[in-house]
């Protein structure tokens, strides 16, 4: 599959502000934060998008949303919350074809999302 940017800073080939980091999954700063907090969890292992995830790739998703919690906990948000997203093709507005997490938090979220 296609390499993107994702793919590149997974490799350290190109800057991001890293915040959380695994053997499988990197975390970074959203480059257009939507909230106060706005972190992008992304497996290091190049998915495109959570239609080609398999059932071989159950414990890795499942550690994306682990790393996402474990991260609130750790800086102190998660009693108050936040929300987690992953947006999938063109109707659900995904625009980077390496599958992430998007966790947002410091504000109040809306339902339904627009
Ligand atoms: P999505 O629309 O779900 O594919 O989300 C892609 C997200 O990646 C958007 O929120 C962008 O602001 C963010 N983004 C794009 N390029 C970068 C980058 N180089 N570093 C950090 N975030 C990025």
């Amino acid at each position: 599959m296609a390499d993107t940017i994702f793919g590149k800073i997974a490799r350290r080939e190109i800057p991001a502000d890293i915040v959380y980091e695994t053997d499988e999954v990197l975390a970074f700063r959203d480059l257009n934060p939507q909230a106060p907090v706005h972190v992008l969890f992304i497996p290091k292992r190049t998915l495109a998008t959570l239609n080609e995830a398999t059932a071989q790739d159950a414990e890795l998703l499942g550690k994306l949303l682990l790393a996402a919690a474990d991260y609130a906990k750790r800086e102190g948000f998660a009693d108050e919350g936040y929300r987690t997203v992953v947006n999938c093709n063109e109707h659900g507005g995904q625009t980077v074809f390496h599958l992430h997490v998007h966790l947002l938090a410091g504000r109040r979220m809306h339902w339904p999302p627009g």
